[in-house]
């Protein structure tokens, strides 16, 4: 497909953005490893695109007088699978970030952009008028939705894709947006929208809104943290399922827990299920296999991906056995 005609713009400061950003059809352009696909294919078009590269604010992970960590938006998925000070304090974090794509994916592509990056549903990506592009049907429910959710949907069944945002759900990560009235905080969970909420748009950004950056709080001492991921191949994929797991431990027993999925629901599912059924208990068979149930026991397939069920279950007793073995 021919893309239609753009404007291309290079702004020097953050204000300059946010103005492009506000007029006309505008678009962000970071690492353009998701943009230009979705260009090509006719998933969104734009008037305007607007480059962030010059951005220098934007760039680097700094520590905060406080102990907290931005990083920086444009800081590539690299950059964060590298850092020093993120390998000893954000451990699933980093370990997302190895999982992503392949090394020049994660060469090219920055944090900023894995959180925006549109859903990978192969009918909202192709050539069909879905309910995500404005239109009335989803052909996911009763077409190939093997790899579609099974939590959360409704409406429209796609996966959240990211995998660095379970692990930012687990350490309780927040995004900075920036936009004309200046910037804000959120809560990462609360960045990302359900088809219940807006069946159009997978984030809270309005337009001229950009993510600037995304802010880690000091952890916990003696947090235990990891992400795990499965997918169909061995290369580069998406997940089937994955698991970000922060579990604080008094006395032996589970004292705080975080648990959050990947591949399961159209924005990154924390498992309330599954941390309540391990608060206050030691990390033993019967708990294991407890939460691992609790957290399928909303789940509502769809014709050919009920595999999925298990798949957590199985994903979550092992990453949970771990746990409990360290
Ligand atoms: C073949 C392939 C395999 C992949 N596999 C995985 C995977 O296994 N796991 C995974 O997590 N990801 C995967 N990805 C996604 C990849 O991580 C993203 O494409 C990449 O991180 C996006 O970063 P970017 O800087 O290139 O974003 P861009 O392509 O520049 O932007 C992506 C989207 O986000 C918006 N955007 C960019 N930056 C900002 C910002 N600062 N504020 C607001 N909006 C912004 C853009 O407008 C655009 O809509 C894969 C991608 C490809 C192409």
């Amino acid at each position: 497909m021919t893309v239609p005609p753009f404007t291309y713009v290079r702004p020097k400061s953050l204000a300059e953005t946010v103005r492009h950003l506000s007029t006309g059809n505008a678009r962000i352009h970071a690492g353009g490893t998701d943009l230009l696909g979705c260009l090509h294919d006719g998933v969104f078009s734009a008037e305007k695109v607007v480059s962030i590269s010059r951005l220098d604010e934007l760039q680097g992970v700094k520590q905060m007088s406080n102990g907290s960590l931005t990083i920086g938006a444009l800081a590539s998925v690299s950059d964060v699978a590298n850092h020093p000070l993120l390998r000893e304090r954000y451990p699933a974090l980093v370990q997302a970030a190895r999982e992503v794509a392949s090394p020049q994916l994660r060469n090219q592509g920055t944090i900023g952009g894995n959180l925006c990056q549109k859903p990978r549903c192969w009918y909202y990506r192709g050539d069909f008028h879905c309910t995500r592009k404005g239109g009335s049907r989803c052909f996911a429910e009763a077409g190939e939705n093997q790899y579609h959710c099974i939590l959360g949907g409704a409406g429209c069944f796609i996966v959240h894709p990211s995998d660095m945002a379970p692990a930012l759900v687990a350490y309780e990560a927040q995004i900075i947006i920036a936009g004309a009235k200046g910037t804000k905080p959120v809560p990462v969970q609360k960045f990302f929208v359900l088809p219940e909420q807006d069946i159009t748009r997978e984030t809270i950004l309005e337009p001229g809104e950009i993510v600037t950056a995304v802010l880690l709080p000091r952890p916990p001492q003696g947090l235990r943290s990891s992400y795990r991921k499965v997918r169909a191949r061995g290369s580069w994929d998406f997940a089937l399922a994955g698991v970000a797991l922060a579990l604080r431990f008094s006395e032996g027993k589970v004292a705080g827990a975080r648990v959050v999925l990947s591949g399961a629901a159209p924005v990154p599912w924390r498992s309330t299920e599954a941390e309540d059924a391990i608060t206050g208990r030691q990390l033993d068979e019967e708990t294991i296999a407890r939460a691992a149930a609790a957290a399928m026991k909303a789940a509502l397939p769809l014709e050919h991906n009920e595999y999925k069920i298990d798949l957590f279950k199985g994903l979550l007793a092992e990453e949970l056995a771990a746990h409990a073995q360290t």
